[in-house]
Formats: structure tokens, sequence, C-alpha cells
């Protein structure tokens, strides 16, 4: 039996993030995972080769666009294969590095199955035998494996979102199952390499649970985009024919419909099964979350979880900050994981970005706050992309002025969120955001005249504050 002061499960950003900074304090770290390099679901398969994909929509869309600009192009020609080689090289780039960084800290990377033989040892099975090890403490960062629907066949034209990310060809006609963030975003890939792109969604609205004037810019784009997107609807079943797979709909739309592809993303559940916690007093709760305090503590106190396998949002950057959290933890240091803010961003064209409070959200729950927005169409950086279909908006604290919540919908959305996310954990108010001075010609303005709105002062908009 080896032993190490701990053990992370998991080499995803949660796993990997907890490592890193574990053996950077000092401690001995034994890294396991399943693949043979670590990066985990967002590396391999998961937000990295999905964002290069959609780089390359990106570039084939524009290029339509740029006619109206006097500049024509010809029929973009896709070969797959270098599009798919091109993917996978950003995608090796990257876990080489990681496996690089892993061993100048000298993580210790052991592929292979891990299974608790108690809450101080387990067992990796690897291709070399079974090797045991006991640690001090442990991090679960297993992650979450795509959620399949009841009754669907197994069928190599059944996409997840793993298969669909090797985009082994352009089916002619693709029906997406769910209209959330991975069905948008990959239906935006293959709408863009050819597909005609059905989405079903079974909520009133696409991307449901994001406030809807967000939404509305992509669902109008769509409208242009992918042939069709029916909501309120569900597919029952598909079945196999000679012709492709065959889909079921009820609800708002309903009757039958060939497809040569199906993709279905209707969500992610979590990964603890096989892994032994039965030999420990964690338990996953009705949902399979392994449950964990403020901490990222389970019911084990040296055992720690973070990201997927311990709830919503699913998202890399939370489990990063989840991971790093409980290794300041270990090391005695006064850390809790207690963001103000976690933003999210659905990379479709336009992209939505928001942190903090929601309209919607605080509609709910029935808390009264100001909504200030300002259009895109008054910006003038906005002008010169030809994109006028975007907004920015704060949800702002009346009666302190607090920024309590940021939401974006326009191209780059996810890269300007992240002065929404600072501004709501530095408690900023409206007027620390108009009173910044933030450069001219660009889209981060649009958060300063946001603010200016929210006083009935922007630059750039008529829109005088109601007495
Ligand atoms: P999701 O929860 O975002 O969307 C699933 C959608 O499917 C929902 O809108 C739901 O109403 C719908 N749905 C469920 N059952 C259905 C049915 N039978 N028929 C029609 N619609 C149905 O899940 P996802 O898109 O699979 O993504 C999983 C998770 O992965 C996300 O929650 C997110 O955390 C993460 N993710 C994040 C990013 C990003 O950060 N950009 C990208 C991809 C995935």
């Amino acid at each position: 039996m080896t032993s190490t002061h701990l053990v992370v499960i998991g080499a995803g950003p949660g796993g990997y993030s907890a490592a890193f900074l574990a053996a950077d304090l000092g401690m001995q770290v034994t890294l396991i995972d399943l693949e043979p390099v670590p990066g985990g679901v967002c590396l391999l398969r998961g937000c990295i080769p999905s964002k290069a994909l959609l780089h390359v929509a990106k570039v084939i869309d524009e290029s339509k666009d740029a006619v109206n600009w006097g500049v024509t192009f010809g029929k973009p020609k896709i070969d797959l294969d270098r599009v798919r080689a091109w993917k996978n090289k950003v995608v090796e780039d990257h876990t080489g590095g990681l496996a690089g960084l892993a061993k100048r800290r000298k993580v210790r990377y052991v592929q292979g199955r891990a299974r608790f033989r108690s809450a101080h040892s387990l067992d990796v099975e690897t291709s070399g035998g079974t090797e045991s090890i006991s640690f001090t403490n442990a991090v679960i960062a297993t992650g979450s494996s795509p959620a399949r629907l009841p009754g669907f066949p197994e069928s190599p034209l059944l996409l997840d979102s793993t298969s669909a990310l090797e985009v082994e060809q352009v089916p002619k006609r693709l029906l997406v199952v769910g209209g959330g963030y991975i069905g948008m975003e990959l239906g935006t890939v293959y709408a863009a390499l050819g597909s005609a792109v059905t989405v079903v969604e079974m909520m009133p609205g696409l991307l449901p649970g994001v406030d809807p004037d967000l939404v509305r810019p992509l669902a109008k784009r769509v409208e242009s985009r992918f042939e069709t997107a029916h909501l309120e609807t569900k597919v029952a079943s598909i079945s196999e024919t000679k012709n492709g797979l065959e889909g079921t709909f009820e609800g708002e739309k309903t009757g039958e419909e060939t497809f040569d592809r199906v993709l279905v993303s209707v969500g992610r559940k979590p990964v603890t099964s096989g892994l032994g916690l039965e030999t420990t007093s964690i338990r996953p709760d009705d949902r399979g979350f392994i449950p964990v305090d403020g901490l990222r503590r389970t019911s084990e106190a040296n055992i720690f979880a973070v990201g997927d396998v311990v709830g919503e949002p699913m998202l890399a950057h939370k489990a990063s900050h989840e991971g790093r959290t409980a290794v300041e933890v270990m090391a005695g240091k006064p850390a809790a994981f207690e963001p103000a803010a976690i933003p999210a961003v659905v990379f479709t064209d336009p992209e939505i970005a928001w942190a903090g409070l929601t309209e919607s959200e605080a509609k709910t729950r029935g808390l009264s706050v100001s909504v200030a927005k300002f259009p895109w169409a008054a910006s003038g950086r906005a002008s010169t992309l030809d994109r006028h279909d975007g907004v920015t908006k704060l949800v702002i604290d009346p009666e302190t002025e607090r920024v309590l919540g940021v939401g974006i919908c326009g191209p780059g959305a996810g890269e300007l969120i992240a002065e929404g996310v600072l501004a709501i954990e530095m408690a900023a108010t409206a007027k620390d955001l108009e009173l910044t001075i933030h450069p001219h010609p660009t889209l981060s303005e649009t958060v300063m005249e946001a603010a200016m709105a929210f006083y009935g002062t922007a630059t750039s908009i008529y829109r005088p504050r109601r007495k």
C-alpha cells in the first residue's frame, strides 16, 4: 500500500485545480482518472472541443454576413477530417500542457478506476493491476455524464454531446432533443456546417431559466439559422427506420418526422457509481449528488467533493473554485465556498451570459429590484460589428443601488460578463459602474451605459428616469 496526503479522484477542472493547489501548498498528491491524460469532460469532450467547433461555426456564419459589408465569399468547402483534426489538436495541446504542469508540480498521475475501501484508503484498478493507496484527505471530483431518455434505442444514429463532438458527418436533418446549453451550442455548430437543425424543447422557451429578454435575440437568430424550434414539445419516442430515426412529438407540435441523426441533450447526471461510497458514510441524495457543506466537506471529515458531482450549476469554473476551496480548508486556511455570483455563458451566436441575481429569480422570490437596460442598437461598437441585436442589463437594489445581477446577450457576452461578476463580488453600486471610464468604442461601454440608464442619464439613449 502506498500512502499520500491527498488523493483526488477525477482530473477535470475541479480535480486538477485541487491537485495543483495542494501540490503548490506542499502536499503530496495523487491524481486519479480513467483517461490517460488530465482534463476531464471539459477538456476532452466538453467546453474546449465545443468552443473550437463554435469558432469554426462563427467564421462560416460571418463569411455569409460579410456580403452586407461588400465582401462576398464563396460557399465554404468543409473538410470534416481537418476540422476534426484541428479540434483534436486544440484538445491535445491543452491536455499535454496540463500533464506537464502536473509533472512539474510532482503530482502523481494514475490512470485507473478508483474505488474506496474505507474513508482512509482506496484501490485503483490500473492496466498493470490493482494499487492500494492510503490517504489523509480525498477529493471526489468525478463529474457528470449525459442523461439518457428512457425507451430511446441504442443506435449509432443517436448522438450525445460526446459523439456529436466527433462530427463524424454532417447530417442532412438533425433533431436536437433539449434546447438547453448543449442543444443550442451544438445545434449552432451543425447548422453552420450545413445541417437542417430542428430543436425540440419541452419548456415554453429556449434555455429555460434564463431571463427571456436575454434569450429573445438568440431565438430570433435561430429562426433564420435553424430549420425550426418546437417549444412546449417532447420527443415521446425514437425508432430506427430504414430512412433514419423517426421521432414522435407530443405537445404543441405533434406527429412523426424522420431525421438522419438525433442529438439528445436533456441534462447531465452526477457520476458516483462504482466509487465504493458504501464503504464510507457518504450517501448520494435522491438526485445522485454528494451532499457537502459550505467547505465542500462530505459526511466524512477528511473527504471533500467538488464540481458537477455535488450539484448545479454544472460548470467548470464552479468546480475549479470549489476544488481550490476544499484544498485551502485542508491546509487550515479560513476558506469557504461562498460566491456572490457564478457566471454562466451559453456560447451561441449571440452569446448569452449572466451572473448573480436574474430578473426572473427576483420575480420568483418576490424581491423588489430595478432593472436597467442598454440596447446594443445604441452602441457604436456593436454597429461596427453589424450586430444590433444585443442587450446589457443590470439588476439593481433600488435602496442601496448595489448591482445584484448582470445579464448580457450579444457577441462576446462571455468575455464581458467578467466585469459584472467583479462588480457583484466587490459590492459595486450602479454609480461605481457609471463613474468607471470604459474604453471607446467597445462593447464594454454597454455595461457603463446600462448603469447610466438606471439614473435615466445614459448618453447614447434618451430614456429619462420615471418620476
Ligand atoms: P440543460 O439542462 O442545459 O438543458 C436540457 C434541456 O432539455 C432543458 O431545457 C430541458 O427543459 C430540456 N428537456 C429535458 N427533457 C426533454 C424532453 N424529453 N424533450 C424535450 N426537451 C427536454 O442540459 P444540457 O444542455 O444537456 O447541458 C448539461 C449541462 O452541461 C448544463 O446544465 C451545463 O451545466 C453544462 N454545460 C455548460 C455549457 C457552458 O457553460 N457553456 C455548455 C454545455 C453544457
